[in-house]
């Protein structure tokens, strides 16, 4: 992660203000307000605002007059009951703004969750950095051989070393077109007084998928949970799971109640179809129950085995 001293100075001075306010804030996050936490090679995850606590479910649930809550344990309670319940519109009532930083091609499987608010960098009217995300090298995987859409194990020797320096190479030479034909320096100025310089919007289509874009972006407790259900989860790319995992760090933060129920009920839970329970159920009888009589797919057999065996 890369920042300018003048962003370093604009978040310090942004965490060295503060004001009075009757509404409820959260200490753990108040500690971690507009820091950025580092995601990949030069991303960033930051807090910029919240909404609402764990009290504030609570006190949406009970449609309260006050801050509506009771007990840690009685509001712990209620907070799993909704989560295992399905009772979401509470949690609807939190809120969090990020800006965040990350490479265009992750930024994509990110644009698909709809329901937040975005605004992204205008590379229209910005020149964009000359930052790539190049995979560390545990993390440049073979294609799987088992599931179409994930990556097997890791490439090593020659293989690996030219993988990354294409990666580099290519780029670099597409940053260096880049600039080239908007006939810019870093600092704005031409290169040749002589030529006037592609616009940067259509410049940019040059560019590589792993550099680095930014937005803001906010959604609400419950479309919080959704995305991260879907992006923590092992099936998600590395490197969108990195951005989540650091969003689970901030949740645990700002929500602990909400989150420990997310985590037990949603992301440590396996659905069950009706016919896998009946399998577990003959299971449990004693029966020994094969995939071909158990009327499942090899496919979900193969899941329901995984899940009852657990990880490892
Ligand atoms: C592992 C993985 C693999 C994927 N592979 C592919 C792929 O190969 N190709 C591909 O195109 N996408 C793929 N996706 C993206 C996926 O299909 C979803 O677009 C993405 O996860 C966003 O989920 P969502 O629509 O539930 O989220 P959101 O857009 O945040 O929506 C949340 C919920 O709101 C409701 N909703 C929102 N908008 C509408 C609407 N217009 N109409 C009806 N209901 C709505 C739905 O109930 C939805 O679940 C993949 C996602 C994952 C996690």
């Amino acid at each position: 992660m890369t920042l300018t001293d003048a962003q370093a100075n604009e978040i310090a001075a942004a965490r060295a203000a503060s004001s009075p306010t009757a509404r409820p804030t959260v200490p753990a996050l108040e500690a971690l307000l507009f820091q950025p936490l580092p995601v990949l090679d030069h991303g960033f995850l930051r807090v910029i605002d919240y909404m609402g606590d764990d009290a504030a479910v609570v006190q949406a649930a009970r449609v309260s007059y006050g801050r509506g809550t009771r007990r840690v344990s009685e509001d712990a309670g209620l907070i799993r009951y909704l989560m295992r319940h399905r009772h979401s519109t509470p949690f609807e009532m939190c809120a969090i703004k990020f800006h965040v930083k990350l490479p265009i091609f992750i930024a994509r499987q990110w644009i698909r969750h709809r329901t937040a608010n975005v605004n992204e960098i205008s590379a229209r009217y910005s020149v964009l950095d000359r930052e790539f995300y190049i995979p560390a090298p545990e993390h440049l995987a073979a294609q799987a051989t088992t599931n179409r859409q994930g990556r097997g194990a890791a490439l090593s020797g020659e293989e690996a070393a030219e993988v990354l320096r294409v990666l580099r190479a290519d780029a670099t030479a597409c940053h260096d077109h880049y600039t080239a034909m908007l006939n810019e320096d870093a600092d704005g100025a031409p290169i040749d007084p002589a030529r006037q310089g592609l616009a940067r919007e259509l410049a940019r289509m040059n560019l590589t998928l792993n550099t680095y874009t930014q937005w803001y972006w906010k959604t609400d407790l419950h479309n919080l949970l959704h995305f991260l259900s879907l992006r923590a989860d092992p099936h998600a790319q590395h490197e969108i799971r990195v951005y989540a995992e650091a969003m689970l760090a901030v949740l645990d933060a700002w929500v602990p109640l909400t989150a420990a129920a997310f985590r037990d009920y949603r992301l440590g839970a396996v659905t069950l179809s009706a016919g896998m329970l009946a399998v577990v159920r003959r299971m449990l009888a004693g029966e020994a129950v094969a995939q071909p009589d158990s009327g499942l797919s090899a496919r979900e057999w193969a899941e329901v085995q995984a899940a009852l065996r657990g990880p490892g």
